[in-house]
């Protein structure tokens, strides 16, 4: 026990002051779920396909959401999109306190002529 008190007090912590202290990111980090929505045609498969309920998509408002607490970057979503509109960054989300989702709008669809 002593032993293992040394080594750990001369080793230092193991963990980091995320985010004062920036993550480290490998090759293959995933970081989280974004979307270019200029292609999206709001077909739902991504929420369809989310194993954990974190994209909500209302085709009406031409809006797509993802609750950033909810999402294990599993790529689900980003394999299942006809349109190439997702795919992952490695950057982390920033920390928040309570809820996080992001909200993003489509363009204006182009008026009837
Ligand atoms: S699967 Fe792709 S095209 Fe369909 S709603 Fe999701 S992001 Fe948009
Ligand atoms: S990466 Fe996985 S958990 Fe996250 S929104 Fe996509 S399908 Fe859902």
């Amino acid at each position: 026990m002593f032993g293992m008190i040394t080594k750990a007090l001369l080793q230092g912590p193991r963990t980091r002051l995320y985010p004062h202290v920036p993550a480290h990111k490998y090759a293959h980090t995933r970081g989280q779920v974004c979307i270019d929505i200029t292609n999206c045609i709001y077909c739902g498969l991504c929420s369809k396909n989310c194993i954990s309920d974190a994209i909500v998509i209302e085709k009406a408002e031409q809006k797509w959401q993802i609750d950033r607490l909810r999402c294990i970057a599993c790529s689900g979503c980003v394999e299942s999109c006809p349109k190439d509109c997702l795919f992952l960054v490695p950057e982390y989300h920033a920390p928040v306190e309570g809820a996080c989702v992001d909200v993003v709008i489509g363009p204006a669809p182009e008026p009837a002529v």
